[in-house]
């Protein structure tokens, strides 16, 4: 049975009533096109997305369809600059358009992060790092072969980095290595939990570039873009986790993978200066739990006001304790608003050392609110809240994974910025 026809009436509340946005634009001060983009999405992930996500988190299979939708609705470019055929976003558009996608299903919209990543980093947030004019001129021709796989035929990239050890959290070198070769790479290596693993056509993959008897170096991680269907390309394991099942992030094998040299998504050290100098590049995974956060309180007042549609029309507003309940969500989801905003909005090349712990701060919040504001949600509409044929509680299990993803996770949030607001850079204790 397909998505659309299996999920028919389980996800009401998405298709039926009008969703305000998540930042109205007068009140945050948004373009007219951001305004026009982040409805645009909106409009999409309630229209279209929303309707199958339960079927690809009970089956835990990748919502494939929702991407050739978005290939048609432009959104796949989104970030693509608009002399290339994109539609131009800079990174806080961005944001503000996965978090409204992120109500209606996180698996996509965490996948759809991936995706957009790969324009992102190799576009607007390469255009502010340093490069010789060879090397940028370079890297403009090769990128610009991406973005046309991308505009004209809607080819869909992954962002595999984890690999299981302390490489993803950026404390040593990838394991996955790129030995160069005339005309390119010999990829070798594993990537654990790759989303959109098996359905994505390109994978980005972060490894570290390494020649015979070389030793291996953070500032030699390379980014390249390994075709899915490469010889030597494998995906294996299985996929049934707690939350965001959709994401399907089975674990990626490469096996003496060639590449060519214009696979290359950023120049030879172009990645750690991004990592060290354009840090809110990992505050993209916190816009799909901002959005989860958003729909676990709407879906809370929608709840309580007996609105909810294929519910019986029960009101369970009036008690004093659900009332509180609304209010100390209501104050949560408010403050994780308003920080997570200012932290994308101040994303930049070399931001000060208070935008950084702002960022940390930010992200920290966003995942941890969003399950907290969850676990309130089910608690406060009570039982029948959490049965599978209502979104709740599938909001629940995803608001759940945020705080694990790296490099960003809680607790690395949390030591870095006890750290860093306690030492200067390079400060010892005797
Ligand atoms: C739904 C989902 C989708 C994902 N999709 C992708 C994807 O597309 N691409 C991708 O690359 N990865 C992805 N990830 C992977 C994710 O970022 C983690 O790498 C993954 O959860 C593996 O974690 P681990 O248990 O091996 O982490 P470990 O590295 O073992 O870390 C476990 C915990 O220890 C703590 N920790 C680790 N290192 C440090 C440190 N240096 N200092 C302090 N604390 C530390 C962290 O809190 C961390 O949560 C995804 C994860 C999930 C849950």
């Amino acid at each position: 049975m397909s998505a659309q026809a299996h999920d028919a009436g389980t996800t009401g509340l998405d298709r039926e009533t009008i969703d305000a946005p998540l930042f109205a634009p007068d009140a945050f001060r948004l373009s007219d096109e951001q305004a026009a983009l982040t409805a645009k999405v909106r409009a999409f992930g309630k229209r279209v997305v929303a309707p199958r996500a339960a079927f690809h988190d009970r089956e835990a299979t990748f919502p494939i369809e929702n991407f050739r939708d978005m290939h048609g609705e432009g959104l796949l470019r989104l970030c693509i600059s608009k002399d290339e055929g994109g539609l131009g976003a800079d990174f806080q558009t961005y944001c503000l358009a996965a978090a409204e996608l992120g109500r209606y299903c996180g698996a996509t919209a965490l996948s759809w992060n991936m995706h957009v990543c790969s324009t992102l980093w190799s576009g607007p947030l390469a255009d502010e790092l340093e490069m010789t004019p060879a090397d940028r001129a370079a890297h403009r021709a090769r990128r610009s072969v991406h973005y046309q796989r991308i505009v004209n035929d809607g080819a869909v990239y992954a962002q595999p980095f984890s690999e299981g050890g302390a490489a993803a959290a950026g404390a040593i070198a990838f394991g996955t290595e790129a030995r160069p070769v005339a005309g390119g790479f010999i990829v070798n290596g594993k990537k654990i939990f790759a989303s959109l693993s098996g359905a994505a056509d390109y994978y980005g993959v972060l490894c570290t570039e390494r020649a015979e008897g070389e030793a291996a170096s953070r500032r030699n991680t390379l980014y390249l873009a390994v075709p899915a269907n490469a010889e030597g390309v494998s995906v294996v394991g299985d996929w049934d986790p707690l939350g965001m099942r959709g994401t399907v992030s089975r674990t990626l094998l490469f096996k003496d993978v060639f590449v060519p040299e214009d696979a290359m998504l950023m120049p030879h050290g172009v990645y750690f200066q991004a990592a060290s100098r354009w840090p809110h590049m990992f505050i993209t995974l916190s816009p799909t739990y901002m959005g989860l956060a958003q729909a676990a309180y709407d879906f809370t007042v929608g709840y309580l006001r007996g609105e909810l549609p294929g519910m019986p029309p029960v009101k369970r507003r009036m008690f004093p304790t659900k009332q509180i309940a609304v209010a100390e969500m209501r104050i949560m989801l408010e403050q994780t608003k308003a920080l997570w905003f200012q932290a994308i909005t101040e994303a930049r090349a070399n931001p000060s050392r208070e935008q950084v712990l702002r960022a940390y701060a930010a992200q920290h919040t966003v995942m941890e609110n969003a399950n907290a504001i969850a676990v309130k949600a089910i608690r406060t509409c009570g039982g029948q809240a959490m049965l599978k044929s209502l979104p709740l509680e599938r909001i629940y299990r995803d608001s759940r994974c945020g705080a694990l993803m790296l490099p960003w996770t809680a607790e690395i949030c949390v030591d870095r910025i006890g750290r860093e607001a306690l030492y200067e850079p390079g400060e010892k204790d005797d």
